[in-house]
């Protein structure tokens, strides 16, 4: 056998007179009588098989007529161009192997979503699956790059924890050896105690939400780049976002056409994003929805539809800022030119996907902290460790998280969360 080529590879050198070989699992087959059509993908893309009895050994061809849907094979032959099949050319089998047989596939067209989520470990075979995948792996690599030209240094907190940074509600319990720790929430805290060594940090860990209701931007387990950053107030800090988010949609534009337009994504939007993203303060955008007919109050948190109707006629991210202290965290940085609010903003992705980032400049002065924790009825014992970052030469600083399948999704252009993640964690789900 010759040495394997990915599919993809086939296409770009479409060499007719020589010999390729590819190997990967059946998509489609047909057959009648002395000709078998199989369409075979691989990590690449999909390419037809021609086999023809008689051109090929009897048991390659019997092999051929086997494989089943996901059967595993090695195919080798001649490229062909043929106007019928997907892309224009196709392999004219003499070599078929199977490699590995396959039951019945248990999930053909038109399946409950439901049946899609038992299946998990199966579809994510799918093109829809592969497809985002590799836009997620090419976000996070423009976020990477991003980062090292941004001399961020990339650092490694831990998952079991004491802390409580996004309140207690959401928090995942657990034993540790006989004392009450969680499962971390976010790693801004010790993100923040980083940066008195580094300065510039970052780190892509699970963040884990007990989120009870259940909604399509919520999973209990999701992948949380944060950055926190000395000596950075809070308009820096929105627009280290802006350029990080339009790094992440760039890579995707340049390296993942094929893949948005598996999708469907329309991509104009996407090539919209640039800096700078539009700024409204929490109270604009309070007097905006309810000229927009929504009866809500100052001093709620933005709920999904809210968030949808702000940004559903939008291609470039918002930034909303200044909310009021009582729906945000206890360690954000007062606005002294008003003081009922944070120096803080929630990044909204466009197109009505709603909040991909919050962010803030965090609180310097140990004795507010202090006077936070103390109305929230917190031990401030848990926290004295926190507190030591302030007693300790600390300087003004900001950070944010940013959740990756929230902007996955954004991307994508998918409604569910769920579809950007390989194994989604919900209320409802932790199997497979
Ligand atoms: P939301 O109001 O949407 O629940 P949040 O205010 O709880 O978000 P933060 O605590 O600011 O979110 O977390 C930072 C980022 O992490 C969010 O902007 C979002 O992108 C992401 N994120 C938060 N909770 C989840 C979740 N349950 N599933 C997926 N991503 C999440
Ligand atoms: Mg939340």
């Amino acid at each position: 056998m010759c040495k394997p080529v990915p599919i993809s590879e086939v296409f770009n050198q479409p060499d007719t007179d020589r010999d390729v070989c590819i190997r990967g699992w059946v998509y489609r087959t047909r057959s009648s009588g002395s000709i078998v059509f199989s369409i075979i993908r691989d990590a690449s893309g999909i390419i037809q098989v021609t086999v023809k009895k008689g051109l090929l050994p009897e048991a390659d061809f019997d092999a051929a007529v086997t494989a089943s849907i996901e059967s595993s094979v090695m195919v080798v032959g001649k490229i062909a161009e043929d106007k019928r099949a997907p892309g224009g050319f196709e392999i004219r089998a003499s070599k078929f192997k199977l490699i590995g047989p396959a039951d019945p596939f248990p999930i053909t067209e038109y399946q409950s979503e439901e049946l899609l989520l038992d299946k998990r470990h199966l579809w994510i075979r799918s093109r829809e699956q592969n497809a985002i995948m590799k836009i997620k792996a090419t976000a996070l690599e423009g976020a990477r790059e991003w980062l090292k030209e941004n001399d961020f240094v990339e650092v490694t907190p831990p998952i079991f924890t004491t802390n409580a940074c996004e309140g207690g509600v959401t928090l995942f319990k657990l034993d540790y050896f006989g004392r009450e720790a969680y499962l971390s929430q976010s790693a801004q805290m010790y993100l923040e105690a980083l940066i008195f060594s580094l300065e510039r940090v970052w780190s892509l860990t699970p963040s884990f939400r007990a989120e009870k209701s259940r909604t399509p931007r919520h999973l209990t387990e999701y992948w949380h780049l944060e950055l926190e950053e000395a000596w950075v107030e809070n308009d820096e800090n929105m627009r280290i976002q802006e350029d990080l988010v339009t790094a992440m949609v760039e890579k995707v534009l340049r390296k993942r056409r094929a893949e948005l337009e598996l999708l469907k994504r329309d991509i104009e939007p996407l090539k919209a994003v640039s800096p700078p993203f539009k700024r409204m303060k929490y109270s604009e955008v309070i007097s905006l929805l309810r000229s927009k007919g929504f009866d809500i109050a100052y001093g709620c948190d933005l709920g999904a539809p809210e968030e949808r109707a702000v940004t559903a006629n939008e291609y470039v991210p918002i930034f909303i800022t200044n909310y009021p202290k009582e729906c945000k965290a206890f360690y954000m940085k007062e606005d002294p030119e008003d003081p009922k609010t944070y120096k803080c903003a929630d990044l909204l992705a466009p197109e009505g996907y709603g909040e991909i980032i919050g962010g803030s400049e965090r609180e310097t002065d140990i004795n507010k902290l202090i006077e936070r924790l103390d109305a929230l009825s917190i031990p401030r014992e848990n926290y004295e460790w926190y507190l030591d970052l302030r007693r300790f030469g600390s300087v003004p600083h900001s950070g944010f998280g940013l959740g990756v399948e929230r902007v996955v999704r954004w991307i994508c252009g998918v409604e569910h969360i769920r579809e950007v993640t390989p194994f989604p964690r919900t209320v409802a789900r932790i199997y497979p």
